[in-house]
């Protein structure tokens, strides 16, 4: 049986004892030829499904990826684990090209990676087509879509590197979900339809978490405290912000860079490998940050503003928990924020129905930052998965409900009319808690009828009102610069009965959490020793990592450390029964990690 050569290989040279979801029966369809799209999501293990196949079968599979770096990476990878890989690219230097080529006539390469433009380039195909190619190995295969975000030209002649090649078998892989680039996919890069395998966008490792900014430098320190020495990305909407953010990290101890388009490239692509390579980096980005970035075990994302879309949303929080390991986000939004990305799509040069489209996306996206019911039931009903509630996200654990919020809205609304359509969430808060403030009384502010209607709850609760009244669309912004609301037709539905308004119920205050519930929910759920003794062998791991100059996580990854923590092998054989320890990895760092474990005892 092929599948279970697949898996003894997955054992030896992997080191997994099981496949991921999904991965099995792409694999199976993989190894019995037929051409196959397997659409599956950031994380699932997708290069596993022509990896295998390539190790069991022989012969030479071609891989083709739009990232120079992902491919270097990748061949890396594969050598580490003792697969023959290469790749030929600009960047490799003629002499490192001239040996691959060497090795690919001589038949000595399972895995080949190369760029599209090089692969439809000159000469490639030829000596290609005398070597034993068994498939072609398309990932990020949307890039042949014009409908997706990133549309690659040269994906386009990918067809007939497929004729060239005798027709050979192709395995198309992406992280796109959407039916009219899966349609694309499937008419441009395939002869014949392919057998279409879609997993589920669910990633349940990753705990789901939004909160309305309120202090956020102390919001984003609280969620830091519970991942202490853990990898992870805090996406901010400015370069400035980012700068900021990372040097208030630093000053706080903790290691920290920043990146975003304005640094130079050497800056840059520094920052980067200091995050990749070094073990507890926390970078803060702008969303120029993350496409390429492979690395299994980032912790964490934070949203430190919201972000442009639910697409953008769900594709920087899967930059987490890649491992299958636990990981955890957290989203900070506001008033500001929702303005702000109001704002830019009002200011983009494109067309009424573009603006239209991107309306509804940012729409979607305040929605599931102010939605009442499960987090991950409301992201996957937009990928158009349909779910239960999912148990791991704040609003599961004991979240918001919606109850009736006319009055208290209706008094917001009268406000916001009375004051003359103009001001922002801070005046109108001071209305209607009564506060004669030099600005309200200026106005005559305190003369109208709605001054202190407000007076019994909080100005946190009122600001909360405002801003779920704006998210609702019952208050839109009064004008371009200033930060006031006027009302909308809706907003007067409401204000004149016809309509009642649900919204999420307020807490007066957020409670504080005892110290309990803090050891409690140590993110990672590991007990004392065990957390103890991982951070001993991730001491270790950081030194081999160090000597041998490659990213802590090729030595072992975080999950494996955590097995070793806990399972305490006694010898090299019952090493091999934990996760993610093949052959090669065995017998490379067995013995140091085996002293490790024991030494300390
Ligand atoms: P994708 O391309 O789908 O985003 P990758 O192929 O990069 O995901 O795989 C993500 C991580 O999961 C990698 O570190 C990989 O080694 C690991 N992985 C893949 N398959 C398995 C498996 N069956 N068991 C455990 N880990 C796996
Ligand atoms: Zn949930």
């Amino acid at each position: 049986m092929p599948l279970s050569r697949a898996r003894a290989a997955l054992k030896t040279v992997f080191g997994y004892d099981d496949f991921r979801p999904g991965q099995d029966e792409v694999i199976a369809a993989v190894m019995s030829g037929e051409p196959v799209l397997a659409v599956m999501p950031t994380g699932s293990g997708k290069s596993m499904c022509y990896q295998l196949p390539a190790i069991v079968d022989g012969g030479l599979t071609v891989v083709v990826s739009p990232l120079i770096a992902l491919m270097r990476d990748q061949v890396q990878q594969m050598q580490h684990v003792g697969v023959a890989a290469a790749t030929l690219n600009s960047s490799n230097g003629d002499d490192a090209n001239r040996e691959t080529l060497r090795r690919l006539r001589a038949g000595e390469i399972r895995l080949l990676f190369v760029s599209p433009e090089r692969l439809a380039g000159d000469g490639l195909v030829s000596l290609l087509a005398a070597c034993d190619v068994r498939r072609l190995a398309i990932d990020e295969a949307h890039c042949v879509s014009q409908w997706g975000h990133d549309f690659r030209p040269e994906y386009r002649q990918l067809a007939s590197v497929r004729e060239a090649l005798g027709g050979v078998q192709v395995v198309a892989l992406t992280a796109t979900a959407d039916q009219a680039t899966r349609n694309d996919i499937a008419t441009q890069l395939f002869a014949s339809p392919p057998r279409v395998v879609v997993h589920s966008f669910d990633r349940p490792n990753i705990h789901l978490r939004f909160e309305a900014k309120d202090r956020p430098r102390t919001q984003i320190a609280d969620f830091l405290a519970r991942h202490k020495g853990g990898s992870g990305i805090i996406y901010a909407s400015s370069r400035d912000k980012t700068e900021k953010l990372s040097e208030w990290l630093v000053g706080k101890g903790i290691r920290s860079v920043p990146y975003h388009a304005g640094l130079d490239a050497e800056t840059r692509s520094k920052h980067q490998d200091i995050f990749l390579q070094e073990d507890g980096v926390v970078v803060v980005a702008t969303v120029a940050f993350g496409m390429g970035i492979n690395k299994p075990d980032v912790r964490f994302v934070i949203h430190a503003d919201m972000p442009a879309g639910v697409e953008a949303y769900y594709q920087e929080i899967g930059r987490a928990g890649r491992d299958g390991l636990p990981a955890d986000t957290l989203t900070l939004y506001g008033l500001d924020d929702m303005a702000f990305r109001r704002r830019q799509i009002d200011e983009k040069a494109i067309g009424e129905a573009q603006r239209r489209v991107e309306k509804k996306r940012l729409a979607a996206m305040t929605d599931l930052a102010e939605s009442a019911t499960c987090r991950r039931q409301a992201l996957l009903a937009y990928f158009g998965e349909q779910r239960g509630p999912c148990g791991h996200c704040d609003l599961c654990q004991g979240g918001a409900e919606l109850v009736d919020a006319t009055i208290d809205a209706q008094k917001v609304l009268s406000a916001v009319v009375r004051t003359g359509q103009r001001y922002g969430a801070a005046h109108l808060v001071d209305v209607l808690r009564g506060e004669a403030t030099d600005a309200v009384q200026r106005q005559g502010h305190d003369r109208i009828k709605t001054f202190g209607v407000g007076s019994e709850r909080s100005a946190h609760v009122w600001r909360t009102l405002v801003r779920q009244l704006f998210a609702a669309g019952a208050l839109a912004e009064a004008s371009e610069e200033h930060g006031g609301f006027r009302i909308t037709p809706e907003g007067e539905a409401v204000l004149f009965g016809h309509e009642k308004i649900a919204l999420r119920s307020i807490r007066e205050a957020a409670p504080k959490r005892s110290r309990r519930a803090e050891k409690d929910d140590r993110a990672d759920g590991l007990d004392e020793a065990t957390a103890t003794m991982f951070e001993q062998l991730r001491a270790l791991r950081r030194e081999i990592a160090r000597d041998e100059g490659v990213p802590a996580y090729m030595v072992f990854p975080d999950r494996t450390l955590i097995e070793m923590a806990e399972a305490m092998p006694g010898t090299l054989d019952e090493m091999r029964g934990v996760q993610g320890v093949g052959e090669r990895k065995l017998s490379l760092y067995g013995e140091a990690f085996l002293e490790a474990l024991h030494s300390s005892r």
